[in-house]
């Protein structure tokens, strides 16, 4: 799911058990966490906590939901945007924007921001296809000098997805900015099994689905893809009177999903 634009200091009840797999990506925000739970403890001895970190991972593996869960988890307001809800905007208004949500973060903080697709506003000069590079600029410009402009006592800690880092402006990645790289890949085999069991919970299945075999028809599928499936499964279940989803309802979701991943690779790889 996107964020939408401005979530603007949200209290969110979503927490790491809402994230299924992902072990070494949670294990690396918990010590954030820990940091807007107690930032004292570690600004004590003369550390200074990371203002920002950034999560690179493929489309719809989890990477906003991880975000929330850690704001769920620190128990601090959310607030969100996303990198391409500033495509063709008027001059100066990317700008303001950002130093809008920043004035507000920095009333409600501590407190986690989240900037989805950063690269639609964070590429690096010349690569940028979706907006007008002067007005880009400018907005990416404005971000660098608010994450500049707090100190790391602040309490803000600023996330941000891509699954282009590689195309970012290497001024995002100094020091005191997204100096930190968390992966979020697509799950195993293994991840595939507790993801499912994290999406067929509210489901009515019969008592003789087999979650193992599940995963392995779905080589390939990220979290957002399973979560799809399984939704799928149920409404085709219901479509046909069912009042238990039976494993073939799940064969048929799963084609869908695959035909409709074919369809979306069709329209994008050209480009990539
Ligand atoms: P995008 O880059 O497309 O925004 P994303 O990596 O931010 O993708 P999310 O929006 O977090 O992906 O994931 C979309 C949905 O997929 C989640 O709301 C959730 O339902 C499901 N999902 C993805 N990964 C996981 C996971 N590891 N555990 C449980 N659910 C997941």
């Amino acid at each position: 799911s996107k964020a939408t634009l401005f979530d603007k200091g949200t209290r969110v009840n979503i927490t790491f058990s809402d994230v299924a797999g992902l072990d070494e990506a949670k294990v690396e925000v918990m010590e954030i966490v820990d940091f807007l739970r107690n930032p004292k403890k570690y600004t004590a001895l003369g550390g200074k906590i990371p203002k920002g970190a950034l999560l690179v991972g493929p489309p719809g593996t989890g990477k906003t939901l991880l975000a929330k869960a850690m704001a769920g988890e620190a128990q601090v307001p959310f607030f969100s945007m996303s990198g391409s809800d500033f495509v063709e905007l008027f001059v100066g208004v990317g700008a303001s924007r950002v130093r809008d949500l920043f004035k507000q973060a920095r009333e409600k903080a501590p407190c986690i921001i989240f900037i989805d697709e950063i690269d639609a506003i964070g590429r690096a000069r010349g690569k940028n296809v979706m907006m007008s590079n002067d007005e880009r600029e400018n907005t990416l410009n404005q971000l660098l000098v608010e994450m500049d402009g707090f100190g790391t006592d602040s309490g803000i800690i600023i996330l941000a997805a891509t699954n282009r880092p590689d195309v970012l402006d290497s001024a995002l990645l100094r020091p005191g900015r997204f100096d930190r790289q968390i992966s979020i890949d697509k799950p195993d085999l293994a991840g595939r099994e507790t993801i499912f069991e994290v999406h067929l919970k509210p489901i009515k299945t019969s008592p003789n689905l087999d979650i193992k075999k599940l995963a392995s028809m779905t080589p390939g599928f990220a979290g957002a893809d399973i979560a799809n499936v399984c939704n799928e499964a149920a409404l085709i279940a219901a479509r046909k009177g069912k009042n238990q989803v039976e494993m073939e309802d799940f064969n048929d979701a799963i084609d869908r999903v695959i035909g409709g991943l074919e369809k979306k690779n069709k329209i994008i790889s050209p480009e990539e």
